[in-house]
């Protein structure tokens, strides 16, 4: 029997897996032994992490508001590798405004990636994983999934969607072998925290988090360690979250 963080011989799909957080789990799934999809709307660098890391990778370019580029992606993926074993649904923007000048158009697209990509994605992978009684989806909310943040409205909501999404899958897979959790990462250092500083949050571990700080946890929900989890949620923040508020 394998050891329950050995993904040997599983297919993993990473969306938003080209750079940032998604190109950490990318990088960790393969080095757990799984065969992965870089899948992304970056070509040049989702090929190049692709290259990289050699056979157990490809590059797939998906838009994941695009449900046409679902279907092919899954269809792709199934014809070279089987199936679609974990769903990491990384992908996301974000945007901002104090809300009389949050236009609908940064709504609009905010909700489009963060939590209609979501939902394509997870709709897209159940038939494959229905058919293996098994399967591991891992949707990658934010602590901004669990408390108010001034002007963030638009990501605020998606990233609530995201969470509360994930348990009514949960509910719905779990009698056909397919688990679904939600993972809430704190400031990370990546492009899309690049203008915040994180050294003024409240972070009980002292720091700002990095990519890496994120894999063992999805690669503990990919595998078989987390076998009886789903439809939980794992805040990974260095503390953050608890550290408001106090007199
Ligand atoms: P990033 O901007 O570095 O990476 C996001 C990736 O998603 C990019 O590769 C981008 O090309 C891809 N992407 C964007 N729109 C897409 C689309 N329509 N289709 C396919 N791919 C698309 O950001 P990151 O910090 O690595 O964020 C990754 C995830 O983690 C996001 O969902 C984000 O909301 C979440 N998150 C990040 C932080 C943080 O502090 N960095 C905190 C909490 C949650």
């Amino acid at each position: 029997m394998s050891a329950p963080d050995d993904l040997t011989a599983r297919v993993a799909v990473v969306t938003g897996g080209s750079r940032g957080i998604g190109a950490a789990y990318v990088r960790a799934l393969h080095d757990a032994g799984a065969r992965v999809v870089v899948a992304d709307v970056l070509e040049d660098e989702g090929a190049a992490l692709a290259a990289d890391l050699g056979d157990r990778a490809r590059f797939a370019v998906l838009d994941v508001t695009d449900e046409d580029a679902w279907t092919a992606l899954v269809d792709d993926t199934v014809a070279a590798w089987g199936g679609v074993d974990v769903l990491v649904n990384n992908a996301g923007i974000a945007n901002a405004g104090p809300i009389e000048h949050y236009p609908r158009s940064k709504w609009d697209a905010v909700i489009a990636v963060n939590l209609t990509g979501v939902y394509l994605g997870c709709r897209a992978v159940v038939p494959t994983m229905k058919a293996a009684g098994r399967g591991s989806i891992v949707n990658i909310s934010s602590v901004e999934g669990m408390r108010g943040s001034r002007g963030l409205h638009g990501y605020v909501a998606s990233k609530f969607g995201v969470r509360g999404l994930t348990k009514s899958l949960a509910v719905e897979l779990g009698p056909h072998g397919v688990r679904v959790n939600s993972v809430h990462p704190g400031w990370i250092d990546t492009d899309m925290t690049a203008r915040i500083d994180p050294t003024g949050l409240p972070i009980p571990l002292g720091r700002g988090g990095t990519p890496q700080d994120l894999t063992g946890t999805v690669l503990y929900l990919a595998g078989d360690a987390s076998a009886y989890v789903t439809g939980t949620e794992i805040v990974v923040d260095g503390g953050m979250i608890n550290n408001t508020g106090h007199l």
